[in-house]
């Protein structure tokens, strides 16, 4: 029978203070209203109220991929480090993957996501093209020992992981399958209340994407998006080619100008009286095979990191010692007159730029007026600058806009790179052994559950969507000794979860300053306040959470108002 809860008997520890360990809002909030707890570092507990909510968002995973057709399983965490040797990457993987022994010195795993495990199982199995596709999944505890874990849930060593993979005979099935997720993931979000775009991770190749990752929108996201309200083009700016507003610098006679104290670009921009864009920035790096490398980007732009590992590998910026090795003037590096053995690079943006205004290798000194072609040349053309506000949408030529976001999921084509790997075929219709083309689908839970929190709280505390809401109503009785408010609390909240209503009574003995405090730090929906004058007037209030609203309502007919508003926002 549905019953209520009383908090008298919950275990939700809270705290009066911001605890030092977090920075997010929603890494506070959660802490502080008693949900989660550190245990070490990158390792959380998820007491019992976080727990509700991520059962409702595993459920809602569950709903969604049941629609589709992808088949919930479970598999073991450890994995064996021959899977790993097999498809080459119990080396590429580094030491993110968490490595152990057994007692008998065998090798494992814990799995920072299944790739391996899945091919592994359905090889030998999964054994004609009448049984694909296939779509299976499971949600599981994953381990990564990341280099920095931090913000509590949402990059952790241990975390909840929902994690599918798809087996198809060709690539128009696997596009099939991948289409079929990133609509359950679209789905997904929107049914946990999280306000996400689907962004391009991976530039595409033969056309269409990929890979898209699921960003929540916030501030606090680790990632960084560019959007375009224009055509809907959005992707993470480590995949973004991304055309930019090219500002030329003055045509001229190569002049070398003394430009003293010049050694940043808004210095440079300031004395020669252009914009930064108008200018060229230099940086200076090792790459990854230990080769001295200058790199030009357009002066109002930086280097992507993440790019920038693409072309140069395992590079670093050059320190000041590396600088004066190789022969480099800092702040005044150009393309002019560059030490001999020094690799040219620069930003394919920049191809069609013939003025420069750059460096002249020389300290206090620039040249203007350089041309392309005529006074110097660029060997390689790369891509490697982060996308800024205001640059060209590569799609439609609208301006850019740029926002952060939080990774709450991404999809991959993966194509045969583990089957072929690992030797998983199946027999085609022409009788012929083929690998799998694959998918992998992997959606954070925690970090999902921390995600809305984020999105979802004021100074208060947790403003919780009903669809992910520990409880939906809080009843708080404020006298419980007194004989007509506590039976009226009691009879509101076991008629509520009668009605399939999941409620929780605040009995406890605290003064009701607490008592609403804690109701809003918690934040489920609707709160409904007995009250002595109230209830001997025959009434309660009702308040909800998001809007603050406040609503006398008539005892009789509190429980069909409460009904009505929270049955439609179950996702
Ligand atoms: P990130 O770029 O944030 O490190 P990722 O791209 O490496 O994540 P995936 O391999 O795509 O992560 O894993 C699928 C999902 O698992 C991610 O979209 C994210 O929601 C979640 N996830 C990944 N790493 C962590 C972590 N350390 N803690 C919590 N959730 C994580
Ligand atoms: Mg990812």
């Amino acid at each position: 029978m549905n019953t209520y809860k009383l908090m008298s008997k919950l275990y939700a520890p809270t705290l009066k203070e911001d605890p030092t360990e977090a920075v997010l809002a929603s890494h506070k909030l959660l802490l502080r209203a008693g949900m989660i707890r550190r245990g070490s570092v990158g390792l959380y507990s998820y007491l019992p109220l976080a727990w509700r909510s991520i059962l409702k968002i595993e459920n809602i995973i569950r709903d969604e991929m049941d629609k589709i057709d992808c088949e919930e399983m479970m598999t073991p965490i450890l994995t064996d480090a021959e899977l790993w040797r097999k498809s080459g990457r119990w080396n590429a993987y580094g030491p993110e993957l968490m490595r152990l022994k057994d007692r008998y010195g065998h090798e494992y795993a814990l799995g920072p996501t299944h790739e391996e495990t899945y091919t592994d199982l359905v090889t030998n199995e999964l054994k004609s093209y009448k049984q694909l596709p296939m779509m299976l999944y499971h949600i599981q505890d994953k381990f990564r020992d990341e280099r920095r874990p931090r913000f509590g849930l949402m990059r952790s060593r241990e975390f909840i992981m929902k994690d599918a993979y798809s087996f198809s005979a060709n690539v128009e099935s696997m596009r099939e399958c991948y289409e079929l997720q990133k609509q359950a993931y679209a789905n997904y979000c929107r049914r946990i209340g999280l306000r996400a775009l689907p962004v391009v991770a991976d530039s595409g190749q033969i056309g269409g994407d990929t890979s898209v990752e699921f960003m929540a929108l916030a501030d606090a996201g680790e990632a960084e998006i560019c959007y375009c309200d224009a055509c809907g083009f959005a992707a993470d700016t480590e995949a973004a080619t991304v055309g930019i507003n090219l500002v030329e610098g003055e045509a001229g006679e190569l002049e070398k100008v003394e430009t003293p104290d010049c050694g940043t670009i808004a210095d440079l921009a300031a004395f020669l009286k252009v914009p930064e864009a108008g200018t060229r920035k230099a940086l200076a790096l090792v790459d990854g095979d230990k080769r001295p490398c200058v790199v030009f980007v357009p002066g109002d732009h930086d280097l992507n990191d993440v790019k920038a590992g693409h072309v140069f590998g395992d590079y670093h910026m050059m320190t000041d010692e590396e600088l004066k090795e190789y022969g480099l003037v800092k702040g005044f590096i150009g393309p002019i007159g560059l030490p001999e053995g020094v690799q040219v690079y620069a930003d394919a943006t920049l191809k069609p730029s013939e003025w420069w205004a750059i460096g002249a290798n020389e300290e206090n000194f620039h040249y203007i007026h350089a041309k392309q072609g005529r006074d110097f040349e660029i060997q390689n053309w790369v891509d490697v600058i982060s996308a800024k506000e205001g640059d060209v949408c590569p799609k439609c030529g609208a301006p850019l806009k740029i926002a952060r976001g939080i990774e709450v999921g991404q999809v991959f084509q993966l194509g045969t790179k583990y089957s072929e790997a690992m030797g998983a075929t199946f027999t085609d219709e022409d009788g012929k052994e083929k690998p799998f083309q694959m998918g992998c689908y992997g959606i954070g839970v925690g970090r999902s559950l921390q995600a809305v929190v984020e999105q979802h709280h004021d100074e208060h505390g947790i403003i919780w969507p009903v669809s992910v809401a520990p409880f939906e109503v809080e009843v708080l009785a404020l006298d419980t000794k007194d004989d007509v408010v506590w039976p009226v609390a009691k009879q509101i909240a076991g008629k509520l979860a009668e009605r399939g209503i999941e409620v929780i009574v605040d009995d406890r003995k605290e003064r009701p300053g607490v008592k609403f405090n804690e109701a809003d730090l918690m934040g489920f929906p609707y709160q409904v306040v007995c009250g002595k004058r109230g209830v001997k007037g025959g009434t309660v209030e009702v308040k909800e959470r998001a809007t603050g609203e406040r609503m006398d309502i008539a005892i009789d007919d509190v429980v069909d108002e409460l009904v009505e508003r929270i049955v439609p926002q179950r996702a």
